[in-house]
């Protein structure tokens, strides 16, 4: 197992912070839902947001590695920074293209996706360029986000002229509720979406994201486009957390006693009846550990696991710092490092005390921790 520090994050010895990456998690996650898929070629994987907040350069490499070789990024910034990783992969652009974008398409073999009429003749502009792979048609069927209107895209497939010029290398929809198999909603858009794609004929198909795999093959089509599921977080109802990719640490700063009747942190929220002992961490809000996992009186907060035990946190988190209740845990001490979240305690399970889902949590890491990859 390789085990390579990130040289663009601090060293250990100088954060308050560390991240485990296993990048053989991650590509054992691509192949798992490349296997229910049945075909390699058919799951590509969307690395938007910094690869999940992992490094889009190291997680494009391991997914290239396992066999992916079609990517989804939000940016063109992005798509030119995985180009430079990947020479040969197929890289979508979801925010589709812009005059001020066109040479850096053209340049990086980046694939616009299409989310606009207006953007079919930006494309067009981009192929005169030099810009040689497809563009993808993104429909919205239904989550009134990106995409053309259901009839835009039929009046569109009806003008074969158009759709030549344009090259399509996929047509594609999103789902607005894929984590939730029984909402209506999923069948609407399936239904919409085959409308759509007849209108395509021969141009392959993309529906499904992380939950959509779940749905079962009719939702899966020419190509599946999974995200959160690669970096082991849970992905909806029937799509519970696969191996775990990131585990983020922080460091204990300060081991301490507090008497009964003291309270812990900013605000004086948690007022402590009992004496007990606790363990300041230096990770915060900064580092993207949400303030609203806090505990407060009446309302118990995330918990870390350290020392092979779960440590409940305790008052609010602060910038830089956060506590937890280590009264039943011998032996802390400066320098034991607290899981925060990883293979014991699952990311999943913070967010929700946050109010929030893995996603958020990952992508929202910051650049203070020390960064290794592993596997
Ligand atoms: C983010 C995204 C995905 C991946 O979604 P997950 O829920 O992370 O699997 C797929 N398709 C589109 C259009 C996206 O924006």
């Amino acid at each position: 197992m390789s085990n390579q520090p990130d040289p663009s994050s601090p060293t250990e010895a100088l954060a308050g912070g560390r991240l485990t990456v296993d990048l053989g998690a991650l590509a054992g996650n691509w192949r798992t839902i490349a296997g229910w898929v049945g075909v390699p070629e058919r799951t590509a994987a969307a690395v938007k947001g910094d690869g999940y907040g992992i490094g889009l350069a190291a997680a494009g490499k391991a997914l290239a590695d396992a066999g992916c070789s079609t990517f989804f990024v939000a940016l063109p910034e992005e798509g030119v920074r995985l180009r430079q990783a990947l020479p040969s992969a197929a890289i979508y652009v979801l925010a589709g293209l812009d005059a001020g974008s066109v040479k850096t398409f053209a340049g990086n073999d980046l694939r616009p996706v299409i989310n606009t009429l207006a953007e079919i003749d930006v494309w067009l502009s981009a192929r005169r360029a030099g810009a040689a792979g497809g563009a993808a048609v993104h429909v919205d069927t239904g989550m009134n986000r990106l995409g053309l209107a259901p009839g835009e895209a039929l009046a569109l497939g009806a003008d074969p002229a158009r759709v030549a010029g344009l090259n399509p290398a996929l047509v594609m929809s999103h789902l607005a509720c894929a984590d939730t198999p029984d909402h209506p909603l999923n069948a609407r858009q399936l239904a919409a979406f085959r409308t759509v794609v007849r209108a395509f004929p021969g141009v392959p198909a993309s529906l499904a994201n992380s939950a959509g795999v779940a749905l079962g093959p009719d939702y899966h089509f020419d190509l599946v486009r999974p995200g959160i599921a690669l970096y082991g977080a849970a992905a909806g109802e029937e799509m519970p957390a696969l191996e775990p990719v990131v585990t983020a640490e922080a460091r204990v700063l300060q081991v301490r006693e507090i008497a009964a009747g003291e309270t812990v942190g900013y605000g004086a929220t948690e007022l402590r009846t009992d004496p007990a002992r606790i363990a300041v961490l230096g990770v915060g809000y900064a580092d993207g550990y949400h303030r609203a996992a806090s505990s407060r009186d009446g309302q118990t907060g995330a918990r870390v696991f350290l020392r092979g035990r779960f440590a409940p946190l305790i008052g609010r988190v602060s910038m830089d710092l956060m506590a937890v209740d280590v009264t039943e845990i011998d032996g802390v001490e400066r320098g034991d490092w607290a899981e925060l979240f990883g293979a014991n305690m699952p990311v999943d399970e913070v967010a929700a005390h946050a109010g929030t889902i893995g996603y958020e949590l990952l992508t929202g890491l910051g650049r203070r921790y020390a960064r290794r990859y592993v596997g």
